[in-house]
């Protein structure tokens, strides 16, 4: 087996864990089960779906696991908002059956496809023409998101992989782009803890612009004060992240104490070299760690 070099790589980089994966509940392509059926043929043993603003993509993965012998941990990713740039936040072992998180999820579906309508007439404006029908039926009954609209552009033609879609038109300082109502990083970690859930930051890079002292600074200065408010974990092994980044923020994660979560961020979105569910992700010892914060927030409820 010694001289299998390339082989032997390919399995180096392969996590059995993956903390960040979308279905078809969100803007991922796949449903909950052929998700978690790739996963499990790709030799996962733990995952976490963590759809946009959704949990109702949870019981049919949870079905679909319990079939194919791997863990699906039940997630969520909430998207926050602050003067400081864009935070998303993953909540893992979410409660499914809690009116007051499913209304407010709710609401921000809703948000999402007024959004989404708005920004198919601004595309109209700028004479790229897709109808909002097709966005629906891309979503399909899923919480919408920009993907479905550069989908929808891939199909008329207007781009060929959706991220052009994101460049050109879509991406928060593009000619399309429409904001939606969100909570503050604050509220979206509180909204968490009170369901049950443990919060942790999503691809902390979003929220810098650039990797210098000063970016790295002010991600250490949120994260902390997040963390007051009961933040536990941060995404250190992410997409295509480099070795760099990662060290980067393992080092923040580590002075702060928070969690080194991660995951490919999977949504089979027919963009090239997309990072595939396995590919990155943390060491196994992080489900303990994730476990033990939800015990103590739950032991905290019944105080
Ligand atoms: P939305 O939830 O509608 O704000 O869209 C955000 C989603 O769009 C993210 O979760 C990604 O799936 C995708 N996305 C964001 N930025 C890009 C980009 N530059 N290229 C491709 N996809 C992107
Ligand atoms: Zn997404
Ligand atoms: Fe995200
Ligand atoms: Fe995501």
């Amino acid at each position: 087996f010694l001289c299998v070099a390339s082989h032997r790589s390919e399995e180096l980089l392969k996590s059995r864990v993956d903390l960040h994966l979308h279905t078809t509940m969100s803007d991922g392509r796949l449903s909950p089960t052929e998700l978690v059926t790739l996963c499990a043929e790709r030799g996962l043993r733990q995952i976490a779906i963590t759809d946009h603003d959704s949990l109702e993509g949870l019981p049919e993965a949870q079905a679909a696991a319990a079939e194919l012998g791997i863990d699906v941990i039940s997630g969520v990713e909430l998207g926050a908002d602050e003067t400081g740039g864009e935070v998303h936040l993953l909540g893992y072992f979410v409660e499914a059956d809690d009116p007051e998180l499913s209304s407010i999820l709710a609401g921000f579906r809703e948000g999402r496809t007024t959004r989404g309508r708005r920004i198919v007439e601004r595309l109209a404006e700028l004479d790229v023409h897709v109808s909002w029908g097709r966005v629906l039926e891309l979503s399909d009954g899923g919480a919408v998101g920009r993907p479905h609209i550069a989908q929808a552009m891939v199909e008329k033609g207007y781009v060929q992989y959706p991220k052009e879609a994101f460049d050109q038109y879509l991406g928060r300082s593009g000619p399309a782009y429409v904001g939606r109502e969100r909570l503050t990083p604050a509220e979206g970690v509180a909204a968490l803890v009170k369901n049950g859930a443990v919060p942790v930051m999503a691809h902390p890079t979003y929220y810098m612009s650039g990797d210098g002292p000063e970016e790295v600074a002010r991600l250490t200065e949120t994260l902390a004060g997040l963390q007051q408010v009961g933040l536990a974990g941060m995404e250190v092994h992410y997409g295509d992240y480099t070795t760099r980044q990662v060290e980067m923020l393992a080092s923040v994660a580590s002075e702060l104490g928070l969690i080194q979560c991660g995951g490919s961020d999977y949504h089979a979105s027919g963009n090239p070299d997309e990072t595939e569910p396995g590919k990155v992700g943390p060491p196994p010892e992080v489900i303990g760690a994730l476990q033990d914060v939800r015990g103590r927030l739950l032991g905290q409820g019944e105080a």
